[in-house]
C-alpha cells in the first residue's frame, strides 16, 4: 500500500461512510506542481529514475529495454 493507494483502509471503513470521508479529507495526497511526485514512468509507473530529457518520460530501466526501438544507438 502506497501513500496514494489506501484500498486497505477503504475496505475497513466500508460501512462507515462518515469516517471514510474524514480519512479522505485528511490523508489525500497533495497535488504537486513539481518534484518527484509529478513525474512517473509511462510504461511501468515508477517515480524513480525517470528520464524527462527529450520528452521521454520513462524510467532508466524501461529506457534500457526500449532504447533501440526508440532509435537510440549505443556508441562506443
Ligand atoms: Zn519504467
Amino acid at each position: 500500500m502506497t501513500s496514494k493507494d489506501y484500498s486497505k483502509v477503504k475496505a475497513q471503513l466500508e460501512n462507515k461512510p462518515a469516517k471514510w470521508e474524514k480519512v479522505q479529507k485528511h490523508n489525500a495526497p497533495k497535488e504537486r506542481a513539481f518534484g518527484k511526485g509529478v513525474t512517473r514512468c509511462e510504461l511501468c509507473g515508477t517515480s524513480r529514475g525517470v528520464i524527462v530529457k527529450y520528452h521521454l518520460k520513462i524510467c532508466r530501466r524501461c529506457f534500457r529495454l526500449n532504447a533501440p526501438k526508440l532509435g537510440f544507438k549505443k556508441l562506443h
